[in-house]
Parts: structure tokens; sequence; C-alpha cells
């Protein structure tokens, strides 16, 4: 089905094809700047210049039309190696998520997870063990130590550990005298949010993430923070950190992005990632988790607060809100062609027609981009070996013949480095032997000489 979605953006151009004065001029286009440098005082050029410069440094890099969304290089893919890089907004939201998920999720014997893995496991429990057990205020040193091994045990340390790091976090405390220009989001007392993800992109450095938290001390009750609050707050945002860094954004994955990245970074694809890790978590049974699933009893009944389920309602309802119909006279494009046998799409299309006359959605900064349909979450494809119930029923299903496959892959691997490396110590061994004999002889013949 095509409809067009609404989104909310720096558009250049109004209705007619004009600028429009009130938009800001896109400092980073030389011909704006030179124009900006005529019009305004002498004294105000270093800080123009400033401006502009930083901007471009930090100027996105367009994105291709459709890119060519290489394979997986690691072992659940085509590679054959334990260690492995993985290439910046390059994968499909399915590759993505089945690579992740079969790397670490559990399975008897522990036999997809690599011998790191396994030694960095045990180096978060006991961390955790001892964190929850200090009186010390919880730091940015501290978060950062579970940020680098959270990392290396669930997205095979492809954000910190190998390679350039790419995501950066700092937990502010309420007196930092940064904090205003930093994390202004943090500031805003009524809307503080438990934690952010930034996305940023520097020339010749590439993507990073930069991940915002505010510390005990923003809280109304600071003593009711736990560790493992702050620690669920910063899984949370490190699967935002790394769909951002490593799902493709060309433009046909953003124009599926309602079945994937979603509209609120809160997708499918995020949902699959997180769901699987707090459940893995929770397998470790120390008090560690990623999404908050809690009994609140009201008024005498008890409740059950998912995450999951929320995320996924926030989201459709953005969609429903965003998704409207073509309008009859656009040009551009086909018109849409309905069909009224699907559930959702009648829904979709009931919901839209409400939105229409919504006045958010209308406005000078507003352009039509085209989007695809939502597809049902039931309706997986047989071929996929990750996927997502309807959150009524349950959150992530996980094939249990890919999970095996993945354990045969790793234990092979394994069994492998072990003989080369066994092997490769005797080498060395055998190396030394001519180095021996010499230093035998000097020291044989020396011996002689004194006698
Ligand atoms: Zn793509
Ligand atoms: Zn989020």
């Amino acid at each position: 089905m095509n409809f067009k979605g609404l989104k909310k953006t720096k558009d250049k151009k109004g209705a007619k094809g004009t600028r429009n004065p009130k938009e800001p001029v896109a400092i980073f286009e030389p011909q704006h700047l030179w124009s900006a440098l005529k019009t305004s005082p002498v004294t105000k050029a270093p800080k123009l210049l400033f401006k502009y410069a930083i901007r471009w440094i930090c100027r996105e890099p367009k994105v291709p039309g459709e890119a060519a969304h290489p394979e997986w290089p690691g072992y659940t893919g085509t590679g054959t190696k334990l260690n492995f890089k993985l290439n910046t907004r390059a994968y499909k939201s399915q590759e993505l998520v089945e690579n992740t998920v079969f790397s670490f999720f559990p399975m008897s014997s522990d036999r997809n997870l690599t011998p790191t893995q396994i030694s960095t496991r045990t180096k978060i429990i006991s961390l955790y063990r001892k964190a929850k057990n200090k009186k010390k205020p919880f730091r940015t040193r501290d978060i950062n130590r579970f940020l680098c091994l959270l990392d290396q045990f669930f997205f095979f340390g492809a954000m910190v550990n190998n390679g350039r790091p790419r995501v950066y976090c700092k937990l502010w405390q309420k007196q930092s005298g940064l904090i205003k220009l930093c994390a202004p989001s943090l500031v805003k007392r009524d809307k503080m949010p438990w934690g952010y993800t930034r996305h940023r992109h520097i020339k010749n450095y590439g993507p990073f993430e930069m991940i915002h938290m505010p510390a005990k001390d923003f809280f109304d009750y600071p003593e009711k923070i736990s560790v493992s609050f702050l620690l669920e707050t910063l899984v949370h945002e490190m699967v935002h950190a790394y769909v951002n860094l490593f799902l493709c954004q060309c433009r046909a994955c953003h124009k599926d992005m309602i079945n994937t990245k979603g509209i609120t970074g809160h997708g499918k694809t995020f949902i699959m990632i997180l769901d699987c890790i707090d459940y893995t978590l929770r397998t470790w049974d120390v008090g560690l988790s990623g999404l908050m699933r809690q009994v609140v009893i009201l008024g005498g009944e008890h409740h059950i607060f998912d995450e999951v389920k929320m995320l996924h309602q926030h989201e459709m309802e953005l969609y429903r809100k965003l998704a409207i119909p073509v309008p009859e006279d656009w040009h551009d494009h086909a018109p849409p062609t309905l069909n009224p046998t699907a559930p959702t799409e009648e829904t979709l299309d009931h919901k839209r027609t409400e939105v229409t006359e919504d006045k958010e959605i209308k406005g000078p900064r507003a352009r039509w981009v085209e989007v695809n349909a939502a597809r049902a979450l039931d309706d997986n494809d047989p071929e996929m070996n990750v996927y997502m119930t309807a959150p009524q029923v349950g959150g992530t299903m996980v094939k249990l013949g890919k999970l095996n496959q993945t354990g045969d892959i790793v234990q092979a691997l394994v069994t492998d480095a072990a003989a080369k490396s066994i092997k490769n110590k005797i080498k060395r061994k055998f190396e030394n032997w001519p180095k021996l004999d010499r230093y035998f002889e000097i020291y044989a013949g020396l011996h002689m000489n004194i006698h």
C-alpha cells in the first residue's frame, strides 16, 4: 500500500517552491555563509566562521537511494572469525537483529558464547555485586566500565572495544557546570528523561553516539535509585546507539522505518534486540535486566507494566497520527491503492482521516515523505529466525534450530583457535632450538678456552 507519512524537517522550500523567510539559513552551505558574512558586521565574522566550521565538520554524509547492504562478516553470517569488525550504518534490520541475538541468547552449556564472552559475563556479575554494595556515588567512570563490558558481551565489542570508540557515556551530576551546554534535555526538570542518545558524525572519524544520563541527585527520591535502574537505562541507551551505528540509513531502509527502526527509535529492530538482552540478563539471576516488567498493585488489583508493550503502543500511536492518505492533487506520486480486506490497513485508514485535521502536522517546516505501510507483527516471514509476536502474547521469538547451528559454529571455531594456539606454541619452541644450540656452543667454547 502506498501512502505518505509526514516528517517534520528543515525544508528549504516553501509550498510554492520559494524560501520561507522564517526558515533558518542552512549555514553550512558556502553561498549562505557568504551572504551572511556580507550582511552582518565585521565583529560577528569570527563567530559566523566558527559556526560554519563546526557544522561543516559535523555534517552528515549524503545517503544513497539503496545501499549495497553487505553480508554479516561474523560467524553467525558468512565469516569464519570470532573477532571481526562491523561496517557502520550498513546492515539491514533483519541481518542486524538475527546476527546480534544469536551471538548471546542463552542456550545449553553456553555453546554459542566465545571464551571472551564467558569471562566478560563473570566480570559483569562481580562488578555489579561490588557496585551494589558500594557507598560512594555512581560516577561516569563506573558506568563506563559497564558500558565496555556490556559492549563486549552483547555487541561483539563493536562500539567501544574494537577499533575507534563509537560510544561515549556521561552520567551527569546535578551541580555540573557544563550540563546546560552539553545535556540541556536533562535540565528541563518537568520532562527529564532517564537517559538519551545523541547521534553525531565527525568528518574523517565517522559516526558516533553520545549517551547522556542523569545521576541519582536529579531524582526526587535519590535513595530509591538503584544501580540496577541506572544499568537498565544504560542497556536501553546502548541498544539505541547500536541500532543508530550499524543499521543501514539508505533511503530504501528509511522508507521502511515503520517496520524497522521506528519513528521514535523504538521500532521492531530496537525492541527485538532489547527484549532478547533483557531475557539474557534475567537468566543470570543477579538482579540485572534491560526492560521494565513490574507488577503494580493499583486499587487492590495486580497490573503488569510491560515496557515492550508500552513502547510498541506509543510507536504505533505516533505512526497512526503521522500516516495520512496522499491528497488527490498530489502529482509527484501515484495515488494510494487501498486494500479494504486487510484489517491493519483499515484501522490505519480510519485513524488517518482523523489526523488530517490535526493542526500540528501543517506548517511551513513540514515535508511529505513516502513510507511503507506497517506490517502486522505476527505476519512473520518463514525465513525470519528472530521475530516479534504481538506484544499482548509475548515479546520476541527465537528459532532454536538457528541457535543450535550458531552453537556448533562457535564450538568449531573455539576448538580450531585452541588447536592453532598449541601449534604456534610448539612452532615457537622449535624456533628457539637453533638459538639454544648457539648459546651452548658459545658456552662450551668459553669453557674450553678457560681450560
Ligand atoms: Zn539500506
Ligand atoms: Zn529509548
